[in-house]
Formats: structure tokens, sequence, C-alpha cells
């Protein structure tokens, strides 16, 4: 059998362990292709023109599944993964969003509903729906998710060791050993980039910020990067929570973010059209001025031009390092 994993939203977050889980169970995985702007297109050309444009792409990563031949398409219905916080409702809504977008596609999606009290998924209830699609046992379905959580789990500390998310993918897929695995590039200044990890690690959303940073000698650090007990404390100190799981993370990281005198700025990297975002990003900037951090938003559009990322990036990194450079001086004077 083989099924199909659409290379956008949570796959960035959750694909060690549903390749581990999957492989277990026997399943033969097949990944879409990595977004292009053909791709996105695709997406754009069949979905509502309102919608976020993280939704526009994973319909594009539907529809690019659907000619590779798959006997189904993995669409989880995340809920929510801790009490009292739920998921933004288009990831509530995903099956029947492509179901009702994408012509062909119903037969072919394998849902599973995720709602629970663990980051890692794996309550064997969620994934309950798997043993009749895929023909095992739930005594089998347990076994391969004790495995996977534990590589899931394996996948998230390192992370926290300051690995971006494609390397700690490729240390748990051990493609990447010994001298390959450094976390800490040298750096003249260090930034923070907040956003959902789709709008980051996509390549044709944040048009591989994180590469170019580094090409610029500028060290790296995002949410998923730091201890979620001090992202949630952080996130404890205010009065009103914003109850969506991510956003509330990005937030709780760009605080601890904010009050760390080793972060020279912070980057937040949203999509047009997302809601959550649009409050979270406004919380943001409001307290980068009450820390004095420098703070830059780019919002991405499927219109985005990579040129005039690029020199907003280069020219934020200048400010930043010369703003350095001249305190150093003063300190010296
Ligand atoms: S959080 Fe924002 S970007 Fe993500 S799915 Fe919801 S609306 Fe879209």
């Amino acid at each position: 059998m083989r099924i199909g994993l659409p290379r956008a939203l949570l796959y960035h977050y959750y694909y060690p362990l549903w390749k581990s889980l999957f492989e277990q169970l026997g399943v033969e995985i097949v990944i879409s292709d990595i977004t292009s702007k053909q791709l996105v297109q695709e997406g754009v050309k069949v979905t509502v023109p309102e919608i976020c444009l993280p939704i526009k792409i994973f319909n594009g990563h539907i529809i690019n599944l659907l000619s590779k031949e798959v006997d189904y398409i993995f669409i989880p219905r995340f809920i929510g993964v801790e009490s009292g916080k739920w998921f933004c409702p288009k990831f509530i809504g995903l099956p029947e969003l492509a179901d009702y977008t994408i012509d062909g596609v119903k037969s072919k999606i394998l849902t599973v509903d995720i709602q629970g009290k663990k980051e890692s998924t794996c309550e064997w209830t969620n994934y309950r729906p798997l043993c009749e699609a895929l023909q095992v046992t739930p005594k089998e379905l347990k076994k391969a998710l004790k495995t996977a959580e534990r590589v899931w789990q394996h996948f998230r500390d390192c992370c926290k060791q300051g690995f971006t998310i494609e390397e700690a993918e490729k240390m748990c897929s051990e493609d990447m050993r010994g001298s390959e695995r450094t976390a800490h590039h040298t750096h003249d200044i260090t930034l923070g980039v907040l956003g959902y990890v789709y709008n980051v690690y996509d390549p044709f959303v944040s048009m591989d910020i994180i590469k170019k940073l580094h090409g610029m000698n500028v060290r790296v650090i995002t949410f998923e990067m730091l201890d979620e007990k001090r992202i949630h404390e952080k996130f404890k100190r205010k009065s009103k929570n914003l109850y969506w799981t991510f956003t509330d993370k990005i937030y709780g990281a760009a605080v601890e973010l904010m009050e760390n005198h080793q972060i020279d700025g912070l980057i937040h990297i949203t999509a047009f059209g997302c809601g959550p975002d649009s409050i979270v990003g406004k919380m943001m900037e409001l307290d980068s001025e009450k820390f004095k951090k420098p703070f830059m938003t780019i919002r991405v559009d499927e219109h985005t031009g990579e040129s005039h990322l690029l020199t907003r990036i280069e020219a934020f990194v200048d400010m930043i390092k010369r703003q350095k450079i001249s305190e150093r001086r003063r300190e010296l004077a």
C-alpha cells in the first residue's frame, strides 16, 4: 500500500513520527514534491481566494500526490494536543476542506482525529482508525506507536540542541553523522526567526530564510529549539490566553527571546490571510518596542518576489550589525 504525505503544514513537525509509524506498519510512504511556484499555482487555482497561503499550498501538495498513484493521502485532523488549547480551525476542518476543494480526493483521504494531552499525538486512540484502513491489529498499532514516539522525541531533542528541523530530521534518519552534526554556526549576530514550521521551513514561503541568514553569518533560533516549559511559563504570565496551540508557542518563544540579551533581533514570518497571526504579530510588535529589540515582519503571499525579500533581510541584518559595532566602540571609548 502507498500512502501519500503532503509536504506541507504539520508535516514539517511530525514527519519523523509518521515515517516511523507507517513504515513499521508495512506501508510505502510517498512524499509530495518540494513546494515550487507551479505547485503553489495548482493549489491557488482550486482554493477559495480568502483562505491563508499555507492552505493553498497544502492543496497544491494534494494535487501533486494525486498524480503519484497513491492509495491514500494522509490528512489528519488536528484538534488539540494540550488541555484548553486548540488548533486553528483550518486544521480542525482540514479533511473536509480538501474534500470540498479538490475533485477526486474524497476516496483517497485517510484521516485520524488528533485530540489528547500529548504533543507527540501518540495516544493510540488517536490512530485507531488506521487498524481498519491498513488491516493491522491494535497490538501492532500500539507497538508501532511506541517506537514512533521514541523516534519523534529524539527528533525534538535534536531541535532543542539548536539543530534546525531539516538537520534534526536527517539525524533521525541517520543520514547525518559525526562532523556533519554542528548546530553552532560561527556568527556575528543572533536572530530569532518566529513563525509556524510550515512557513519557516517551506522553501517557497520563507525562501530559505534560515540558509540565507546563515550565509550572512547570523545564528538563527526558532521556537522549536527552545525549552517548552519556559515558553509555557512566559505565556502563562499574560492575562489572556490565545487558545491556539502553535500561536501560543510562538508568542511564548518571542517573549523568551526578547528577554534574552544574546538575541539581537527578531523576524516574524507570516503568510497572507492568517487570522491568528494578525493578533500575535501585533502583540510581538508591541512587545519589541517595550524590550527595545529590532523586529521585522515578513508577510508572504503567492506573488512575493525573492529579490525584494532578500533586500529587506540584508538591510535588517546590516542595521543590527552596525548597531552592535557602534555599541562595542562606545564600550571601549
Ligand atoms: S494558523 Fe494561520 S497560517 Fe496556519 S492554518 Fe491557521 S490561518 Fe492558516
